[in-house]
């Protein structure tokens, strides 16, 4: 049988429960919106847009000033576009107005980390802000030879060194095992397609700080046993091959994994 393209989400997916990968991407059975995810999309879709701005015309003194204003707008225009999302999700006013205060927060560390940073280097904005313009955003990448996909938040090129990126709006700030399993299938992806490999790899924690780690040839070989790994247990298509893997990620005490109720209809489990 053909290889399934796998995904950073998909392989995290199966390491999870290896039941739900065959529900999520074998059978394809739809899975549902939360306000995490409404939250992290408006998140991501502000800052994708960010750096489309136009700062021709922007005076020094004034910089800071503008690009709050521009990103104040980019926000309200998303938060305005996302709001049918959050009725449908059935959200309450007091769950709404959390969701707006805690994306406004996260885009304000952001914001203020990039003052930081333009500050740090001694440059005239206009050249600080060219120097730190990614050169991609929200970039697909795919490789054929290793059948995988992902799509790489930010790749940015500053002085000589080539990053990768990941923004996350969780409330964890540790770089975990499944992060670091990202990383390296970016960097992989990365070098793949540019004949060279990143010299950092990074999270960026949007309710914290940016964590860079160093590039290591391990990370990559680990990425593609990991790979090749998941390309062997998923080739099948029958349920049997796709056990179970009863955690607190079935049901918790606000919500339950898409497929709880396919797997434990009429169970007495986990209610
Ligand atoms: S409910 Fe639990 S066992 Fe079933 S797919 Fe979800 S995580 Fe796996």
């Amino acid at each position: 049988m053909a290889k399934r393209v796998q995904s950073p989400s998909s392989i995290n997916t199966y390491r999870q429960c290896p039941r739900k990968y065959f529900y999520q991407y074998i059978l394809r059975l739809p899975t549902g919106e939360n306000i995490h995810l409404v939250k992290g999309k408006i998140v991501h879709s502000v800052l994708e847009k960010f750096f489309d701005i136009d700062i021709k015309h922007f005076k020094e003194e004034n910089y800071k000033k503008e690009l709050s204003y521009y990103m104040k707008n980019l926000f309200n225009a998303f938060w305005l576009k996302s709001l049918e999302k959050f009725e449908d999700l059935r959200a309450t006013e007091k769950e709404i107005i959390g969701a707006k205060q805690e994306i406004a927060e996260m885009l304000a560390n952001w914001l203020q980390y990039f003052f930081d940073r333009i500050d740090s280097t001694g440059l005239s904005f206009n050249e600080a802000f060219k120097k730190f313009r990614p050169v991609e955003i929200e970039a697909e990448y795919e490789s054929k030879k290793h059948m995988v996909k992902g799509f790489i938040d930010v790749v940015e090129h500053v002085d000589g060194e080539i990053k990768v990126l990941d923004y996350k709006t969780s409330g964890s700030f540790e770089i975990s095992d499944n992060y670091e399993l990202q990383l390296a299938i970016y960097a992989l992806l990365y070098s793949e397609k540019h004949g060279k490999m990143p010299n950092k790899l990074s999270i960026w924690f949007l309710k914290d700080k940016e964590q860079i780690i160093e590039m290591d040839e391990k990370l990559i070989e680990n990425a593609i046993k990991e790979i090749e790994g998941i390309h062997q247990k998923t080739e099948s298509n029958a349920i049997d091959d796709y056990p179970k893997q009863e955690s607190g990620l079935c049901k918790w005490r606000t919500g339950k994994c898409d497929f709880y109720d396919e797997c434990f209809r009429g169970s007495a489990r986990f209610k």
